[in-house]
């Protein structure tokens, strides 16, 4: 961090900022400029407040020169952060594919579909049981009894589950659950957050509708800074002036979320355009770009599905994605996970 301060600031003004800046244990070197003096800060700054800096007198503006996340970066963790979700690892050089309706509906479907993901390759299960709807009036999802659903197609299939939590009051019907989704629409409930970051428990964070790559990463930091380290990071597409797609995939999001983190990075194609057609060609150039897994929407009938059935693909067609996927991973050298064999 460095910081720039007004022409005549005192020499007794900047010794009480400097003795001030010590108290948040950083270095301090002052540079005489020909037209500025600055005070650079060594040390970790990521606690350290800007806007209490740039409130003093003195100070003209002040300006980061790292990253505000510590948790989260690789500058401070190089190696690929890998997280195990039974015997699934995501994040190490394996590509882990979850696949499933967007919510779960009844018994006969979730079966269904987690079967046939299962039988096309799938490594995981999604299904929604708590449903984030834009209208209060269209399908909330079944709740309590999703998650129980979740885990009966769990036994029938071996999958391990992924669904989404919108309330923290709803935690403790999370126990079952193997991985924990936070959607866009959350990603800056910093309540939930932290609560998840108490939790050992992998979080499945998404990116916000309208949210940058940083607010994203601060977002991580809050469930690694209570503790939680297991957070997996998901491209879902974000708001843009274009109507054609739903959202638009902010596919260089990946490469340079894996430059920044060391955590895990997957795509949604399926929220990420909004149209099946366009989320097999999606898949292959999120794994051309190095993501370590893909979510997609799959409904054993998306003509009836109770919610987004328009870019939910059939059994059928996603078993035909997952053929070009898998070539594609094993090209990119990145192969499907296989798991425990
Ligand atoms: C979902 O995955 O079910 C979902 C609601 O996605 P998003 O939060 O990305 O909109
Ligand atoms: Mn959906």
């Amino acid at each position: 961090m460095i910081i720039i301060l007004k022409d005549g600031a005192s020499e007794k003004q900047i010794n009480e900022l400097v003795d001030w800046l010590h108290g948040f244990n950083v270095k301090t070197n002052l540079v005489d400029g020909v037209h500025q003096r600055i005070i650079g800060l060594i040390g970790d700054t990521t606690k350290i407040d800007m806007e209490k800096i740039q409130a003093k007198e003195i100070v003209e503006q002040v300006k980061r020169v790292q990253e505000p996340y510590k948790n989260a970066n690789r500058r401070f963790h190089p190696d690929d952060t890998v997280i195990e979700v039974r015997g699934r690892k995501i994040g190490g050089g394996t590509l882990n594919v979850i696949a499933g309706p967007c919510s779960v509906e009844t018994e006969d479907q979730i079966i269904t579909t987690a079967v046939a993901v299962k039988e096309a390759g799938a490594t995981m299960l999604r299904g929604g049981a708590f449903k984030p709807r834009t209208s209060p009036y269209a399908f909330q999802g079944l709740g309590k009894e999703g998650i129980r659903l979740l885990c009966e197609a769990r036994k029938v299939t071996g999958l391990p589950i992924v669904t989404e939590i919108m309330d923290l009051s709803d935690i403790d019907l999370f126990a079952d659950v193997d991985i924990v989704q936070v959607g866009a629409r959350n990603m800056q409930n910093f309540t939930l957050l932290k609560a998840l970051g108490r939790c050992d428990k992998p979080v499945l964070l998404k990116r916000g509708l309208s949210s940058t790559l940083q607010e994203l990463l601060m977002s991580a930091e809050y469930i690694m800074s209570e503790g939680n380290n297991k957070v997996i990071l998901c491209e879902r597409g974000i708001r843009t002036f274009e109507p054609a797609t739903r959202n638009t995939l902010d596919i260089s999001a990946v490469p340079l979320l894996k430059q920044k983190t060391h955590l895990p990075v997957i795509v949604d194609p399926s929220h990420a355009t909004g149209i099946a057609s366009l989320v097999e060609p999606m898949c292959l150039g999120a794994v051309a770009v190095g993501c370590d897994g893909l979510e997609i929407e799959v409904h054993n009938d998306p003509k009836n599905a109770w919610s987004d059935g328009a870019q939910s693909l059939t059994p059928s067609q996603f078993a035909e994605a997952m053929k070009k996927i898998a070539a594609q991973a094993e090209f990119s050298g990145r192969p499907i996970d296989k798991g425990q064999e």
